[in-house]
């Protein structure tokens, strides 16, 4: 099979397509780590899918990833009456009923009521205020609170289906970032052993600590990512990246809290630093809408995705598009060409880039990676190849953004899922080897056996000399 890009593609599963055969061709289209929307799985579900997802990985022998999503306190429209849409018409009234287990409903003479899992909403609402729904396609005025009821007015109406979101932007959401919801699909997380857990409306750095607290308690060993969507986050972006594993800017909620206009420039923002921290940054959210009912995308999503690939993000996801759209592997198969040709455009001008960012912490490690991201450059390496216990080493390479696949060589299967997510990185699992030499005839033997290398073909190999974590000394080029 041929390899992937190097920027990686995160696709959400979903209905339309969260089975053996429509996982396999998405990871043979080249999904490198699937997304669990827990807001729309439950725990069997999310169990099984796991398992499914592990099972054919292990099959193609590929490194999958799996993530988590948390819905945090994501306030969404209840349940509808046989789950049937419900027509909200300019200028009609519409009564938000925050009482449990109510199910939305319309009495055909035009008034609608609709209900919510989140209580608070008659306490951080108040009259005049706006409410969206449904990613702000639809809109509400409020003219009245009157607990346990909402009474408000559309402003832009359309068709509500149910579990749709509600924003209130200007208004402060009292929820706490992990709701019981969360922490019971945390727990189902944690048990089935997925390998990033992502907790949404993060505001501040607490949020994260309050997660891994969870994590701890439970045991759990998986990488937190911050998804950035509130502006208290935009605000608080330096230490909640100091608390997180990485970041998603999640472009769906952002544009609905902020304003569209803001998603470019915090977008940069964000991988920006994420990038400087070394860290992963997943660039989510409508990156290719049109193909949910489109067999092709815009011109506009080709180059949205394009230019997060340029920004330096790591991942770019799929969310609809895969989730419930109709073309979910042709997405996939898009996103996949739009990559590769933007990664050969781009190219040189990245490497430049990083060249120039200058000013980084000193150390061994850092040198020996940077001086190998360098001797790739210099003296034209078909790949780099890295011996790593914990990915750590390959995930420093990556960030250098350097000119050839990264090929990362693990003992670890928890490594190799994780390294799934990064920037670059082709994980392949090795046997651990007693010694460096051990290691280097395995790895040159898989390299051969798989068609990457050939007689004359130079390669750039890094590792430690010492068998110490972290510490990774020696670089060599070598002519296979
Ligand atoms: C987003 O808002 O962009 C996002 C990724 O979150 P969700 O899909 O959970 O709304």
């Amino acid at each position: 099979m041929a390899w992937h890009n190097r920027t990686k593609i995160v696709a959400t599963l979903g209905p339309a397509s969260n089975s053996d055969t429509m996982v396999t061709e998405l990871v043979q289209a080249g999904v490198d780590v699937f997304r669990i929307n827990c807001a729309h799985m439950d725990h069997a579900g999310i169990a099984a899918t796991v398992a499914r997802v592990r099972r054919i990985a292990a099959k193609l022998d590929r490194a999958v990833g799996i993530l988590a999503d948390l819905q945090g306190p994501k306030i969404r429209v209840g349940r509808l009456h046989n789950a049937e849409p419900i027509y909200l018409k300019r200028g009609a009234e519409v009564v938000i009923d925050v009482t449990p287990d109510v199910v939305g409903h319309s009495n055909g003479g035009g008034a609608v009521v609709i209900g919510t899992g989140y209580r608070g909403l008659a306490d951080d609402v108040r009259a005049g205020e706006r409410i969206l729904l449904d990613d702000g396609n639809l809109e509400l005025k409020v003219l009245s609170v009157e607990p346990p009821r909402i009474r408000t007015r559309v402003v832009y109406g359309g068709m509500l289906h149910q579990f749709k979101g509600i924003n209130l932007p200007g208004s402060a959401v009292s929820a706490s970032c992990l709701s019981p919801k969360d922490l019971a699909d945390l727990r189902c997380a944690l048990a089935n052993e997925v390998d990033f857990v992502a907790l949404s409306f993060v505001r501040a750095a607490d949020d994260v600590v309050a997660l891994r607290k969870h994590i701890e308690k439970h045991g759990g060993d998986v990488l937190v990512i911050a998804k950035i969507e509130r502006p208290e986050a935009v605000k608080n972006l330096a230490s909640i990246l100091a608390e997180a594993d990485g970041l998603m800017v999640a472009r769906g909620d952002m544009g609905v809290e902020m304003g569209a206009e803001a998603v470019p420039p915090v977008q940069k923002r964000i991988i920006a630093m994420a990038n400087e921290a070394r860290k992963p940054v997943i660039t989510a959210t409508q990156m290719l809408e049109s193909m949910v009912l489109n067999p092709r995308p815009t011109r506009a999503e080709a180059s949205d995705v394009a230019n997060a690939i340029y920004d330096g993000t790591s991942a770019v996801m799929l969310s609809a598009e895969t989730a419930s759209g109709k073309h979910p592997v042709r997405s996939v198969r898009t996103m996949e060409k739009i990559i590769r040709t933007a990664e050969r455009s781009v190219y040189a001008e990245m490497v430049d880039r990083r060249r120039r960012a200058g000013d980084r912490k000193a150390n061994v490690t850092t040198a020996t990676v940077r001086a190998a991201a360098f001797a790739a450059y210099e003296a034209e390496a078909k790949l780099l190849v890295v011996y790593t216990e914990t990915g750590t080493t390959a995930r420093m390479l990556a960030s250098e953004r350097p000119p050839t696949h990264i090929v990362a060589f693990t003992p670890s299967l928890r490594a190799l899922q994780r390294m799934a997510l990064e920037w670059g990185i082709v994980p392949r699992k090795i046997k651990p080897g007693r010694t460096s030499h051990d290691l280097t005839v395995d790895g040159d033997r898989i390299l051969r056996r798989e068609g990457r290398v050939k007689v004359g073909d130079r390669i750039v190999q890094i590792a430690g000399t010492v068998r110490q974590t972290g510490l990774t000394n020696s670089m060599c080029i070598r002519e296979m």
